[in-house]
């Protein structure tokens, strides 16, 4: 597919890492996290001396990797649907992927809770965080997910789907490969992706080696204040962090029988406020601590180095939907090395309730 132009301009970010911090998390993620093994259960946030623990190779591409932009994304300025406003209704039980009701009125409102889907109103969000300022803006913050917990050979991959012009495509190569290998992954999805890949997404979601997360309804970056990221705006305000993650929240929650328990902001960027917001919505905010493909812009050499060279316990990230570009190469390369080495792939496991920042 063409490759955009704009959005992958590399920018000089500032990038504010937030105090060290460690969060509970669960031991299991469902019986198939516990086939992969038990991890211990406390999950770190990724912090610099993290990254002064690896190589000096290492660190450059760390360093340089995070400073690439992350919009194999695609999203620049307002393309695509527009789905703010209070989320629809979530379907009970699980329904066949793909089957459920898409859109619909919104949700009843009692106490500031939906009565369906017992999340906050975007009413009762607004009044409890409207008036706080942020103080920390960035790809790694408190209450953020960057680790597994554990010291083992293990790495979580997740791969981001970001919807929107030039944002569409579905790398098929990189799917195959790692159902070849029987690598599990985190898959987060735009609203906007999913709309235009409809018999896809329902082919990825039925399989249980991949779970799905939610890349946000319209790509942004999540700002309580208006704060950009790569040239791309982010939320203006809570109401519109609210609007960003529960608008596809509530469409995976209709479209997979249950929420989803992750969500990765647009850019990855965000900002102290919005993640506890996003805490509130019953999801955790997934950041990584290996850029796999410098949002889709690496060589097949260049991904394939990231991961031979990724800590144990690091979450990876990555992109399916720029088929073309070296992500599936570089895995595929990258894959039979590191099972040959004793690495597990295994997905992010539960946050606990009491994980998120409220
Ligand atoms: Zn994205």
């Amino acid at each position: 597919m063409p490759v955009p132009a704009g959005p992958y301009a590399i920018p000089v970010v500032r990038i504010n890492v937030g105090p060290s911090r460690t969060h509970r998390m669960s031991a299991g993620c469902g019986n198939r996290f516990r086939r992969l093994g038990r991890l211990p259960s406390v999950i770190q946030t990724v912090e610099p001396k993290g990254v002064g623990n690896v190589s000096a190779s290492r660190r450059q591409l760390l360093s340089g990797a995070m400073l690439t932009a992350l919009t194999g994304c695609g999203a620049r300025g307002p393309g695509g649907s527009r789905r703010g406003g209070p989320p629809a209704p979530a379907a009970t039980g699980r329904g066949r992927p793909g089957s459920g009701p898409v859109d619909g009125p919104p949700a009843t409102v009692f106490a500031g809770r939906s009565a369906v889907s017992g999340l906050p109103s975007r009413a009762a969000i607004v009044a409890r965080y409207g008036g706080l300022a942020p103080h920390g803006w960035g790809l790694h913050l408190p209450g953020t997910v960057s680790t597994l917990p554990s010291a083992d050979k293990v790495l979580a991959l997740t791969f981001d789907a970001c919807g929107g012009p030039g944002g569409n495509g579905y790398d098929h190569g990189l799917v195959t490969t790692l159902r070849r290998y029987g690598v599990p992954a985190t898959l987060f999805l735009n609203a906007r992706w999913i709309d235009a890949n409809r018999p896809v997404f329902a082919a990825l979601a039925a399989d249980p080696l991949f779970e799905i997360g939610n890349h946000g309804t319209r790509h942004r970056p999540l700002s309580t204040t208006g704060r950009s990221a790569y040239g791309i705006p982010g939320t203006r305000d809570c109401g519109e962090v609210f609007d960003e993650v529960a608008g596809n929240h509530a469409r995976l929650t209709a479209l997979l029988g249950t929420p989803p328990r992750f969500f990765r902001p647009g850019t990855a960027f965000c900002d102290d406020v919005a993640v506890r917001i996003v805490g509130e919505l019953d999801e955790t905010v997934v950041a990584f601590a290996v850029n796999g493909d410098g949002g889709a812009t690496f060589t097949p050499a260049q991904v394939t180095s990231a991961l031979l060279t990724a800590p144990a316990g690091a979450i990876v990230i990555g992109h399916l939907n720029h088929p073309g570009r070296g992500t599936a190469r570089g895995v595929a390369a990258a894959l039979p090395r590191l099972l040959g080495a004793g690495f597990r792939f295994v997905h992010l496991p539960a946050p606990t309730a009491g994980s998120r920042l409220r």
